[in-house]
């Protein structure tokens, strides 16, 4: 897969992204664990913020650049909308002060239990831990989880909610679980702009920790029926609709390529470490392979119960050693 999905006019360069029309993306390249993208709504003297980023010192420097962008309308920022739990896309929270802040029901409930300080320990145990220790210092190394006070969402809904910006309405939409259990899209019919959170990583490999896989397949088909032409995805350059067929595409592929070595009998270790990825294998982050069919496995066997993590980074850690060579 060579070819770029990013949309023609958007490189992939670090910061804030002219949408038009009074809307902005936040990108972080290379995309990776934790670089996560945000993005700022605007009309007026109102604004709705996507996500905040893994640590205060990042969301800080986002929120700044937006203001500096938008002064009228950022400097307060009436409606955050977090599109999922995940840390990368709400531990900055806390920083933007007095807003309404709206999450899914599902990843309200999930956000109480992804603390900050659980990274934090982990980070801390990460040298005693050796490949899987050095695999998480990879991953999230590079980002301060100490000092974060989590900021839970003052507004949660199911399916569906409405917001107005100045005169544009903001339509957010539950597509969850599938990435997470409270997955939302955030589709501004105005600018034709779809913020994805999570659904879409471009150009990285998509992770999913919850599923149903058919889940993500319809929310991909829901993006696709959207009027939009300006799509950000939660990781990866800003990209259009070949952005979401190739998600999908690659959901596809990894449930049939789980599922013949699920009736095949082997185990979700070695069907992760055995699975070729073909045009996928350029995307970054290929080791999440190992997510993905522990929980493709667990939707086959009809298993409800949760991932395990720490057995899950550790895998990872064995395939990301082995790619490297
Ligand atoms: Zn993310």
């Amino acid at each position: 897969m060579t070819a770029s999905l990013a949309k023609a006019g958007f490189g992939y360069r670090r910061g804030l992204a002219d949408l038009g029309n009074g809307s902005f993306a936040w990108v972080q390249p290379d995309g990776s664990w934790g670089w996560s993208n945000a993005g700022l709504i605007t009309d007026g003297d109102q604004s709705l913020l996507v996500d905040t980023l893994f640590d205060l010192k990042l969301t800080r420097e986002m929120l700044n650049a937006m203001r500096d962008a938008a002064p009228l309308a950022a400097t307060k920022i009436g409606t955050l909308v977090n599109t999922h739990h995940n840390g990368d896309h709400c531990y900055g929270n806390e920083l933007v002060h007095g807003a309404e802040i709206v999450a899914s029901v599902h990843a309200a409930e999930e956000m109480k239990h992804e603390q900050p300080s659980v990274l934090a320990n982990f980070m801390k145990a990460a040298p005693g831990l050796g490949l899987t220790g050095e695999y998480l210092k990879h991953c999230f190394g590079a980002f301060e989880f100490n000092g974060i006070t989590p900021m839970l969402p003052t507004t949660t809904f199911s399916g569906h909610l409405s917001r107005k910006v100045g005169n544009k309405a903001v339509e957010l939409i539950e597509v969850g679980p599938a990435h997470t259990g409270g997955d939302v899209l955030v589709h501004v019919p105005a600018d034709r702009t779809v913020f994805t959170g999570d659904i879409l990583f471009v150009e990285g490999t998509p992770i999913m920790w919850a599923g149903p896989v058919g889940n993500w397949i319809e929310a991909c088909e829901r993006i696709v029926a959207l009027d939009c032409e300006t799509i950000v995805p939660g990781h990866g350059p800003v990209t259009d609709k070949r952005g979401v067929r190739a998600v999908q595409n690659y959901l596809r592929y990894i449930h049939d390529e789980a599922r013949k070595r699920f009736d095949a009998g082997l185990s979700a270790r070695d069907a992760a470490h055995d699975i070729a990825l073909g045009d996928y294998d350029s995307w970054g982050d290929a080791e999440r392979i190992a997510v993905n069919v522990a929980t493709l496995y667990r939707e086959f066997a009809g298993d409800t119960s949760a991932p395990n993590a720490a057995e899950l980074f550790g895998v990872m850690g064995e395939i990301w050693k082995k790619r490297r060579g």
